[in-house]
């Protein structure tokens, strides 16, 4: 709390939202905040980091023994990403909404992934611009990975 700015306020929602390399690297940071703050929602929490094994391992500890799991701790330590604290009513469900399926070629037009995510080639095969905490319990753990500094 003593570093942040803007208090964080445990009776309101948040989300914890990671803009990944790939949104990063191609210019849409803008294109991701414009969406969360026309659909009304507060940024309370920013910061630009390139993620360390040991911070991916925690993040996603769910998927560690997924067949995906290398592939993706690769792309997401590949440069730098954009992390957010997004406060607002429902915000966990309405961001996952806002992002659509994790497969590109699944999301629905309208959605992040489904406008802006590349389709997974053999190349390119985790990649999709956005994460969104799935649960308020995930986004209370991940603020705290991401954020200490705000809810210690
Ligand atoms: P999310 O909550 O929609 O981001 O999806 P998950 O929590 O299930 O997976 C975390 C991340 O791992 C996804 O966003 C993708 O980057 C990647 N991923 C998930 N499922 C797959 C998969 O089946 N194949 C590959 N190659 N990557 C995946
Ligand atoms: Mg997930």
């Amino acid at each position: 709390m003593a570093d942040s700015n803007i208090p964080y306020n445990p009776k309101e929602e948040h989300t914890l939202v990671l803009i990944k390399p790939d949104g990063y690297a191609r210019g849409l940071i803008g294109e991701v905040i414009s969406r969360i703050e026309k659909r009304g929602f507060k940024i309370i929490g920013l910061k630009i980091t390139i993620p360390t094994q040991e911070e991916l391992e925690e993040h996603y500890f769910e998927h560690k023994d997924k067949h995906f799991f290398n592939s993706l701790c690769e792309y997401m330590s590949s440069g730098p990403i954009v992390a957010m604290v997004v406060e607002g009513s429902r915000v966990v469900q309405s961001f996952r909404n806002m992002m659509g399926d994790t497969n590109p070629a699944l999301a629905l037009p309208g959605t992040i992934r489904g406008d802006l995510a590349r389709d997974w080639g053999p190349d390119r095969g985790v990649e999709n611009i956005v994460h969104g905490s799935d649960s308020p319990q995930s986004a209370d753990r991940e603020i705290a990975l991401w954020f200490p500094e705000m809810v210690d």
